[in-house]
């Protein structure tokens, strides 16, 4: 299969790859679309198994941020970018200092931030070689991690989902955190002050000990997540959590995380619906962080500072949105993921075409 055939290739615009031998950097960025504006999405740093893994991870993630961006009403397209490697033995400044200009390279019709193995701490080193760079700290227009507004986001949907498929509020109700790192750890922590009971995995057992000591939530086994006796099932980790696999063991109601691409395919979604589960489509609930992000561009380019206000309205936005389609799904007796999907295709094929800042 060439990558023009592949399904997640899917309309791309570009695909970049770049390697530095001197650094250790291999890296591919992939922008999707830039109808709405230039590409934006974080740069993951994770060991793939190969390079045709990243690839593929890549365009999935980058066809996920047009939608997301799209459906937080944010002047952005869709992209993203991977960089091959173990983020806890094989980061370097000069690394990120690579990234940087392979970032400054695609020309600006792709902005980059923080995702998963990727910190602030990193992207300031990126932050010498372009100016395309997001979700940074230490000056005027800068919004810092976007992982904890990503939270509140979804801290919000989970609510939301409550009321609508449990008729009730938080107090009392049980959620299953597959991955408490930045989002999944903030979430936990929202949720128990919101009186939640907590069931808590993730891979790092350190990471674990500590936030469930801080939420008071039971610890379980990654492999037993899925199992877990909840209302709510909230992946915060990678993607994939929902498959036909791990769905007849869960027991939860409602599925509803921070992490991108929970279903592992289509028929995950289907069979979510077909089991009566509410499913918060993920790239409308976890929109927080680019629009935090979003935020400092938006600063950037106006040569402002960054505003607060502007992100706390348009997540305010967002949860509309999500009850949208929600409430839409509910009528027509559709799938979430199908309903948000079309909603998403539509704002992309509708927007004007915008140019890449210069
Ligand atoms: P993170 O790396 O801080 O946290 C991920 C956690 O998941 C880690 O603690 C990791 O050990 C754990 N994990 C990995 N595989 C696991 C498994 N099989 N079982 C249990 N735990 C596992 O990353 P993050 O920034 O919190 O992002 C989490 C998810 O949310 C990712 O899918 C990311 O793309 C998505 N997301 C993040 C943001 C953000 O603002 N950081 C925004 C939108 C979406």
């Amino acid at each position: 299969m060439t990558l023009f055939d592949s399904p997640a290739f899917e309309g791309h615009e570009g695909v970049h790859a770049f390697s530095d031998e001197k650094s250790g950097l291999k890296c591919i960025i992939a922008v999707h679309s830039t109808a709405r504006g230039p590409a934006a999405g974080g740069c993951r740093m994770w060991p793939y198994a190969s390079a045709a893994e990243a690839l593929d991870d890549a365009l999935k993630l980058s066809r996920a941020m047009s939608y997301k961006n799209a459906m937080a009403d944010l002047e952005l397209g869709g992209g993203k970018s991977v960089i091959i490697g173990d983020s806890r033995t094989q980061k370097t400044p000069a690394l990120f200092e690579a990234f940087g200009r392979a970032v400054e390279d695609v020309g600006g019709k792709y902005w980059t931030a923080e995702d998963v193995g990727v910190s602030v701490h990193d992207l300031q080193h990126a932050r010498r070689h372009t100016r395309y760079v997001a979700g940074l700290e230490g000056h005027d227009a800068a919004s810092g991690d976007p992982s904890p507004v990503t939270a509140e986001g979804v801290f919000r949907g989970v609510r939301l989902c409550v009321q609508r498929a449990l008729k009730r509020d938080l107090d009392g109700v049980r959620v299953a955190i597959q991955g408490v790192g930045n989002v999944g750890g903030y979430l936990a922590k929202k949720l128990h002050a919101a009186g939640a009971r907590l069931v808590l995995t993730d891979v790092n057992g350190e990471a674990l000990r500590r936030v469930a000591a801080e939420t008071d939530a039971q610890m379980v086994a990654p492999s037993a997540i899925f199992d877990a006796d909840v209302d709510v099932f909230a992946p915060c980790a990678l993607g994939g959590a929902v498959s036909l696999d791990t769905l007849p063991r869960l027991r939860a109601r409602i599925v509803a995380g921070g992490a991108n691409n929970q279903l592992a395919d289509a028929q995950a979604g289907l069979e979510l619906h077909r089991r009566g589960i509410l499913y918060a489509p993920d790239y409308v609930i976890n929109g927080g962080g680019i629009i935090n992000v979003a935020g400092e561009i938006r600063a950037l380019d106006r040569g402002e500072a960054f505003d607060p206000a502007w992100v706390d309205a348009k997540l305010d936005r967002l949860a509309l949105t999500l009850e949208e389609v929600l409430e839409q799904a509910r009528t027509e007796r559709r799938p979430t993921h199908e309903v948000a999907n079309e909603i998403a295709r539509a704002r992309i094929l509708g927007a004007p075409r915008k140019q890449a800042a210069a």
